[in-house]
């Protein structure tokens, strides 16, 4: 299934971080597609902060994560922009990461291909004119269930 959503501008775009927010329930992996500027950064904002946390959110491009503790989850918030080799999470211990309390956010989720879990949903974000364009994909049940509700 999959569900589309003209973003207008940035506020668009955090608009619909707080939508997914209102129905995340762990454990979720979310990869999130697009160019560079495309928006996922913007869009996990919007997701992190609706969670309640009030600083910012910024792309973790040297450190591959950022872990967040909100409402007793565990959101961790990749960018393997600069991941050279998807062996370097099996160094990072990857897999501790990943519990049944984990929200993770994924940017740049195919250089981690193999070693990085499947996505429950994936977003596209791409340029249309001024704005963007997101579309979202339910792949587990667990995904397909968010966009549901989301639709609702
Ligand atoms: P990415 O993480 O995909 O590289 P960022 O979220 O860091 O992208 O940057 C996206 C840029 O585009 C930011 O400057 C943001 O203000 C802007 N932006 C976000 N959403 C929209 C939108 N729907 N329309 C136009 N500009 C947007
Ligand atoms: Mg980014």
């Amino acid at each position: 299934m999959n569900l589309s959503f003209n973003l207008a501008d940035e506020a668009d775009t955090l608009a619909l971080g707080k939508a997914l927010a209102a129905q995340i329930q762990p454990p979720l992996v979310i990869h999130l597609h697009g160019d560079l500027g495309a928006g996922k950064t913007t869009l996990t904002r919007g997701l992190i902060q609706s969670l309640g946390h009030t600083g910012a959110v910024k792309s973790p491009t040297y450190a591959l994560v950022e872990p967040y503790e909100l409402n007793g989850m565990q959101v961790y918030h990749f960018d393997l922009y600069r991941l050279n080799d998807p062996e370097e999470l099996e160094f990072m211990g990857i897999r501790d990461y990943f519990s049944d309390t984990t929200l993770a956010l994924v940017e740049w989720p195919s250089k981690g291909e193999g070693l990085l879990p499947e996505a429950d949903l994936t977003i596209e974000l791409a340029y249309q004119g001024e704005g963007r364009l997101a579309t979202l994909t339910g792949i587990s049940a667990a995904g397909l269930h968010l966009l549901a509700q989301l639709q609702s």
